[in-house]
């Protein structure tokens, strides 16, 4: 094994934190016995938080309208053949009451930046959520707001909120984004977000156009220093009607070694074994909990918009994607040595 590879990892291990280019050495040497390493110190550090804990939430998909222009999704406004839908506040509600019977309690509503979506819109939506549901937990991932926006849906009820930096270098980012899209202004919505007393998840995609080792270094960096309550990073997979159709997908294997090193860095963060990671490998959540992750977010978007919400090509979203099979994944993950918490009462989650 490479001995300088081997020494960082037990550093991290024991001091959670790198300097920045000792994390561009170890996201270059990646290989199998490092990974190994990883995500053996990785399954360590998380045991006296969690335990063999992972949690579940929610995630509707309430609207594929956006007015944002990412080279990268499929839900880009430019995708003409991008089919649109908008649920109303009576069908997000049902989803999350359908929800609360199969168990879940906490809700992940998710879309592409919709001006329809005012903030009186969604303040009312969060209210009558929270309203139906006290004991449940409400997660925002809508894209970028004004800071009043985020105080609004803050003071309506909203707990959490998801905005993935998508990357730490502001060169990269422009790489990834049209000149009308700032990644100061991303980094603004995050700070605003802890500020306002979210609890705040970050995150980026693994193998991104352009992305170099030096730009995940910088992502790696920025969560130490950021320390996210959560972070969600899966493989960039490609959109066949995106500018980048024709750019490969990440790998399974650096997103599990980055998975045990961000497990490392924050040990009791909230890491998601993503969709996108179960889209490039079929037990890609049983490998995800194995490097360190321990959330699942099964979809529970009406049937019948579930296919319309494609970030990507062949986004998986039913099977154990689908909320209505719980069951299903509950069985899945307990053979792999996991239990599926659903309810929410733990501070360390709240
Ligand atoms: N519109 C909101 C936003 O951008 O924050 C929330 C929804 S957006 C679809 C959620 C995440 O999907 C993005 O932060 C991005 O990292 C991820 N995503 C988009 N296109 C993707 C792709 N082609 N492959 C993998 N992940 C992708
Ligand atoms: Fe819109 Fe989010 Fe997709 Fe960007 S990543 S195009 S903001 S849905």
């Amino acid at each position: 094994m490479d001995i300088r590879a081997a020494d960082l990892v037990d550093k991290l291990a024991g001091e959670h934190a790198l300097a920045l280019d000792d994390y561009e050495y170890l996201v270059e040497h990646l290989d199998e016995e490092v990974r190994d390493l990883l995500a053996e110190h990785a399954r360590a550090a998380r045991e006296p938080i969690y335990g063999h804990d992972v949690f579940v939430r929610g995630l509707i998909e309430f609207s594929s309208f956006c007015k944002n222009d990412c080279y990268y999704c499929g839900l880009r406004a430019s995708n003409a053949s991008c089919e649109r839908y908008r649920l109303t506040a009576g069908q997000i509600l049902a989803c999350a009451d359908r929800g609360y019977e199969l168990g879940f309690r906490t809700f992940v509503l998710q879309s592409g930046e919709d001006p329809r979506f005012t903030d009186e819109r969604l303040c009312a939506i969060v209210r009558a959520l929270k309203e139906a549901h006290p004991d449940c937990a409400v997660t925002l991932s809508v894209g970028e707001r004004t800071r009043e926006s985020y105080a609004r849906l803050r003071e309506a009820g909203a707990d959490r909120y998801l905005l993935r930096h998508e990357t730490a270098t502001p060169e990269h980012y422009a790489r990834l984004h049209p000149a009308g899209m700032s990644w100061e202004h991303r980094m603004q919505c995050l700070r605003d977000l802890r500020e306002l007393g979210y609890a705040v998840g970050a995150g980026f995609m693994v193998g991104s156009p352009f992305q170099t080792s030096a730009d995940l270094a910088c992502d790696l960096l920025f969560i130490q220093e950021f320390q996210p309550e959560m972070c969600g990073i899966g493989p960039f997979v490609p959109h066949h009607a995106t500018p980048f159709a024709n750019e490969p997908a990440g790998t399974l294997e650096q997103t599990l070694g980055l998975l045990s090193i961000i497990r490392l860095i924050k040990p009791n963060i909230l890491l998601p074994a993503t969709t996108a990671l179960g889209t490039i490998a079929d037990n890609g959540r049983e490998l995800g909990m194995e490097a360190g992750a321990n959330v699942v977010m099964p979809n529970l978007s009406p049937g019948d918009v579930r296919a319309k919400y494609l970030l990507y090509d062949n986004k998986i979203c039913t099977g154990d994607e689908a909320a209505e099979s719980l069951l299903s994944l509950k069985e899945r993950l307990a053979r792999a040595g996991y239990a599926v918490v659903t309810s929410r009462g733990d501070p360390r989650i709240a």
